[in-house]
């Protein structure tokens, strides 16, 4: 399994990165998970033989800007975009005029699906989604590929929905929004000691940082210091980076 970390920053983007989407190629399919502006790279990254699924955690705008680019994609099997049904308003309005094209428009036949709390066979098997603890709905996802478990639990604070998500997870994907040292102030989210903690109660064997809040993180001294203040908890933490691949 391929994954590639096309935007790692939350909130807006820096120089240096976008806002959050993540790639995985699998053996069967592309899955997106959000598209933040990192999501106007999906071209360079993407399989276009393979069917490709975009999962959406939650529309504040970092995790969704990057819609207005789907037009961009040439692909050759149908598009999934699955959100949680709540949703669907907002993406109707966002992905139509004045902002942009709507789907039926797009070079490709796109299929919308909804995101229920528990199993989702009817979208991709193995794919769990419980919601997260935010500042409004949010999911965050568990998706089991080729024999290999992936867990995404961004934006949150530490919750035990979040451990449940990346129980043994062979890779975890958690947000780091907050400095080192600090307490969450309601928003939502975690510093890299709890994002560390959630990856040693959940039993993770790796555990990857990303959507590192711009105005936090503005430059890669600062992401260093929050790997180092995870490893002081769990040992096996990098930090994401626009274009870092990992293979699983
Ligand atoms: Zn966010
Ligand atoms: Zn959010």
């Amino acid at each position: 399994m391929r994954i590639c970390m096309l935007g790692s920053a939350g909130w807006y983007d820096t120089p240096l990165a976008t806002t959050p989407c993540v790639y995985i190629e699998s053996d069967e399919y592309n899955i997106f998970i959000d598209a933040g502006l990192g999501f106007a790279k999906a071209d360079t990254v993407l399989n276009p033989d393979k069917p490709t699924l975009l999962l959406i955690s939650h529309f504040h705008l970092d995790h969704v800007y990057g819609l207005h680019t789907l037009v961009k994609l040439r692909l050759k099997q149908p598009l999934t975009i699955a959100f949680h049904a709540d949703f669907l308003p907002a993406f109707h309005q966002l992905v139509n005029p004045p902002f942009t094209v709507p789907v039926e428009h797009l070079p490709y036949p796109v299929e919308l699906k909804s995101i229920d709390f528990g199993y989702n066979d009817h979208i991709i098997y193995n794919l769990e989604a419980k919601p997260l603890k935010h500042t409004g709905l949010c999911l965050g996802f568990r998706l089991e590929l080729d024999g290999l478990v992936m867990a995404y639990c961004s934006d949150t604070s530490l919750c035990p929905t979040a451990v449940e998500l990346a129980h043994d997870a062979d890779l975890l994907i958690a947000e780091c929004s907050n400095v080192p040292g600090t307490i969450d102030q309601g928003w939502g989210h975690m510093s890299p000691e709890e994002a560390a903690r959630l990856a040693v109660e959940a039993k993770a064997r790796r555990l990857v940082l990303t959507h590192f809040t711009s105005s936090n993180y503005p430059d890669r001294s600062a992401k260093e210091m929050a790997v180092e203040a995870a490893r002081t908890v769990f040992g096996a933490t990098t930090a994401a980076y626009d274009g870092m691949e990992i293979i699983l």
